[in-house]
């Protein structure tokens, strides 16, 4: 191969999307309108109001919040320097952001619990497959301020209703574990690390260090090679170090999910990857993929709040992945309406002619018909092939003559048939031919003034 065509690859090698993040294009837009729709509709009932915390924060608060040691800061965190040489991260997840703005605007001054939500793109050196990636966008819920069973099975109902919405109901299933006070499971950690050591052969290398550094990780490893799935099988169970109160806590949120009829599965292996948990986690599995697939996870954070400098407030939360659940949506082959189709090309001769047609887009556009053209300089039947590719239903067509006699000709592109309408009625007779369910009105909420 040449210099100068090595040269061309590397240039066309640096156009293309980085490894491991891709565009949303059109047609995915419409599932991710769909699906942040859902998210809305349902966070709005249930009185969560929505929150945006920045794209990157100082890499401090991540590190502190999900520990050193969990997999997202010491492998897969976007670090970067400002030019001040502040140490700052992409955003790996929401919680935290989301707790140091709880903090940072005295959100504990009002009424409690705190329910904010999200919908955002977070950004993890992730090994790329389909459904990971290395940009990836998370709705998620946090409620601070309150400690109550009853809040977390209102939280995990919330998310089967918003999968029941997207058509994949029966698609997961509920894990559900309780870890305990830090207290509780700090003693269970020391059991488990004596129960991991003189068995360090069956545990593969990669992993090793975390007999001693973290041993609870190994068994949120277990979906990653079968011996360590037999070793979590034969490992001292949580639930039996744990204290009263997470074991009672347990019991009721149990209570509240049967009485919502949700399906769960008791996980005892299940811990999450992350330090700030406490007492319950959960996380939705496909039911056949099981934790590879798993679309969200969530669980309570009692800790967090005091941990990042505020007032002792307790709090639970869930994050779930969109990107994943689009390409669920897609493998079920449900469809969600495309919103995009024009009803109407305006082709037009001559300047006068056009300068009338774009007035005319205006006005369709103001009563909802999608309209689109008045556009270059081709003759009428280029300007209907056009349309033609565009699929419209209809063509809007206006020649010098049209001008002249003040009037206009409507195109049935399906049938191939026209009409002449007098210029000012042809906003009405659009309206007819679309109907009125089928127009795209927008209709912003009323404002008012102090
Ligand atoms: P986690 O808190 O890591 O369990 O993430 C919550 C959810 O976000 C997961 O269940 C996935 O649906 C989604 N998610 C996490 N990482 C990625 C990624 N790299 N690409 C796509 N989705 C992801």
């Amino acid at each position: 191969m040449s210099a100068k065509s090595d040269d061309e690859k590397k240039r066309y090698e640096a156009f293309q999307t980085p490894k491991g993040v891709h565009d949303v294009l059109p047609d995915d837009h419409s599932y991710h309108t769909y699906i942040k729709k859902v998210v809305r509709h349902r966070a709005r009932q249930a009185g969560f109001r929505r929150i945006t915390t920045p794209m990157f924060e100082y890499a401090e608060l991540f590190s502190r919040s999900l520990g050193n040691d969990s997999d997202v800061v010491s492998k897969e965190m976007y670090l970067f320097e400002d030019k001040k040489g502040r140490k700052l991260a992409l955003k790996p997840e929401g919680t935290a952001g989301v707790v140091r703005s709880y903090i940072e605007n005295g959100m504990n001054q009002l009424a409690q619990p705190v329910m904010l939500y999200y919908i955002e793109p977070n950004f993890r050196y992730d090994r790329p497959q389909q459904g990971r990636y290395r940009q990836f966008w998370q709705f998620g819920f946090e409620i601070i301020g309150e400690s109550d069973p009853a809040l977390d099975a209102q939280l995990i109902f919330l998310v089967t209703k918003i999968h029941e919405d997207l058509g994949l109901g029966d698609m997961f299933r509920l894990q559900v574990n309780t870890i305990g006070s830090p207290e509780a499971r700090r003693k269970y950690v020391e059991v488990l690390e004596d129960f991991y050591v003189g068995k360090e052969r069956a545990v593969p290398a990669e992993f090793r260090d975390l007999i001693h550094k973290n041993p609870l990780r190994l068994l949120d490893k277990s979906d990653k090679d079968e011996d360590l799935q037999i070793l979590a099988k034969m490992a001292p169970v949580m639930k039996d170090y744990l204290d009263k109160d997470s074991l009672a806590y347990h019991e009721e949120l149990l209570s509240y999910l049967d009485e919502l009829g949700i399906e769960y599965e008791e996980n005892p292996s299940l811990v999450r990857g992350l330090d700030y948990y406490n007492k319950t986690v959960f996380e939705f599995w496909d039911k056949n993929k099981g934790a590879q697939n798993a679309v969200g996870g969530g669980g309570r954070y009692d800790g967090l709040v005091e941990l990042l400098g505020g007032q002792p407030r307790p709090a639970v939360g869930y994050a779930g992945g969109l990107d994943r659940i689009l390409v669920n949506m897609k493998r079920a082959k449900i469809r969600v309406p495309m919103k995009d189709d024009l009803h109407v090309f305006v082709a037009q001769l001559g300047k006068e002619a056009k300068k009338k047609c774009i007035g005319l887009i205006g006005q369709l556009h103001k009563v909802g018909v999608k309209a689109m053209g008045a556009v270059g300089k081709g003759s009428i039947n280029e300007q209907l092939g056009i349309a033609n590719k565009f699929k419209v239903p209809y063509t809007i067509l206006m020649g010098i003559t049209e001008v002249k006699d003040e009037m206009a000709i409507i195109r049935d592109m399906t049938k191939g048939t026209q009409v002449r309408v007098p210029l000012v009625d042809v906003v009405e007779r659009m309206v007819e031919l679309i109907g009125e369910d089928n127009l795209d009105r927008y209709t912003p909420g009323e404002l008012t003034m102090e």
